[in-house]
């Protein structure tokens, strides 16, 4: 199949060639048309798929074929859980619309608000925002929702889990009720069901997992580690491997740059990447990766949600996660577009239950392997650690918490919101 039978128009099909793409991706065939014929939509996809250019070049097509009007008013927008992912979404944005009549800009916290606003005022049509920064400016009366048409709701999932429900609601209540609604998710929960529920009406249906990242076509090997030898266990497998660019994930944004150092010290160059950072640093931190200065990315599950990172050979849980669901994003990184990928991940005696659920969820145990000189403890215990802060909690942990404190898993969560926000948005 070829772009041309899409019903795309020319310009845009200009700058779909130059980007070097010859066929849609499986999400794009299927969400494009939809789209285009002006139906809501609930995707089920994550990073990799295509996703972005699935629901941008129908929107930018929408938005050019009708007449631009007068003062520029915002007529699509997209929300995001993250500032790299609201970035790279403008990216895509700015370079489909190279050959369009369209004006388009992004926003997110953690930057000075004024050229944002100042940008808003001279006009735009499509707006890129993460939620917290959106409704800062909206309260202020520098951004009007009141003129949207299409609003794309990107990572719902992740928006959730980041506490933006309240954030989402407010958008909406502030956009014309008749608007096209187009909702990606890469995992569908109770909860998303409910909020697709309440934004889309009567939505087309498409599905995508991204390309060769079904857990089958990932190499998955766990490493049986003392805690205390994971640092010395992972800078000898990057040495004798030889690898050059790994991605290693962390449970916590502590722990993310405490194992950057430590590998700096040995001589591995590499850089730390999570909500705390600031946005210079993280983008700093992304482009060196991606260009090969930096060897390793230490992440925390949040901060790399959404990086666009092609082909990557390793990825590496330091930690496990302790929520599952995160495992397999974490190893969908690897293996894409037919390359071969490996997930390889330490795990400690208190790391036991998590492996347990992990092996649970996608359906297989994995491969186990103890490399000589670093062995698990064997007289460590294998109750999880205790939650850390920050930290999101599976069942098990936030029900320890309520029984311990009292606390209700709104308040809980209203605690998360908040945090989550601060280093998020
Ligand atoms: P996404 O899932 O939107 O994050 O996209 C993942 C990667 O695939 C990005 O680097 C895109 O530039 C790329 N991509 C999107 N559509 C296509 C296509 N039809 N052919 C080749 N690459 C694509």
């Amino acid at each position: 199949m070829s772009f041309t039978t899409l019903g795309l128009s020319d310009a845009l099909l200009k700058a779909i060639s130059e980007k070097g793409y010859t066929t849609p991706s499986p999400i794009q065939q299927k969400a494009i048309p939809a789209i285009l014929e002006g139906h809501d939509v609930l995707a089920s996809a994550q990073t990799g798929t295509g996703k972005t250019a699935g629901f941008t070049l129908p929107l930018l097509h929408t938005l050019s074929e009708n007449p631009k009007q007068k003062f520029r008013p915002i007529r699509a927008l997209i929300l995001t859980p993250t500032r790299e992912l609201a970035a790279q979404v403008y990216e895509n944005v700015k370079e489909y619309s190279t050959y369009l009549n369209l004006r388009s800009t992004v926003i997110f916290g953690g930057v000075n608000q004024k050229p944002q606003a100042a940008t808003i005022r001279q006009g735009v049509d499509v707006l890129v925002a993460t939620p917290g920064r959106l409704l800062d400016l909206e309260r202020q009366g520098l951004v009007s929702l009141k003129r949207v048409e299409i609003f794309v709701l990107d990572e719902a999932d992740r928006m959730l889990d980041m506490g933006f429900l309240r954030d989402i609601e407010r958008v909406i209540s502030i956009m014309p009720e008749k608007r096209q609604n187009l909702m990606f998710s890469a995992t569908f929960s109770p909860e998303i069901k409910k909020l697709a529920h309440g934004i889309l009406r009567h939505p087309v249906q498409v599905e995508a997992t991204p390309e060769n990242t079904t857990v089958d076509a990932i190499n998955q090997k766990v490493y049986r580690v003392a805690k205390g030898l994971k640092t010395g266990l992972l800078t000898k497998l990057i040495a004798d491997g030889n690898w050059k660019q790994v991605l290693v994930f962390t449970r916590t944004k502590h722990g993310a740059n405490k194992l950057s150092e430590k590998l700096g010290k040995a001589g591995i160059t590499s850089a730390a990447i999570h909500g705390n950072k600031s946005q210079g640093a993280r983008t700093k931190a992304l482009a060196g990766f991606k260009n090969g200065s930096v060897r390793v990315l230490v992440a925390t599950d949040i901060a790399a949600r959404g990086l666009d990172i092609p082909l990557l050979p390793h990825v590496i849980n330091f930690e496990l996660p302790n929520v599952s669901e995160d495992y397999v994003h974490r190893i969908g990184r690897t293996g894409r577009a037919g390359a071969s990928g490996e997930a390889l991940s330490l795990v400690s005696a208190d790391e036991t239950t998590f492996l347990r659920d992990i092996e649970k969820l996608v359906g297989m145990r994995l491969p186990v392997e103890i490399i000589e000189g670093f062995e698990p403890d064997p007289n460590a215990s294998t109750q999880p650690e205790k939650r850390q802060q920050g930290q999101r909690g599976n069942r098990q942990n936030k029900s320890e918490v309520k029984a311990k404190t009292g606390n209700t898993d709104k308040s809980q969560a209203r605690g998360r919101r908040t945090r989550n926000r601060r280093s998020n948005s």
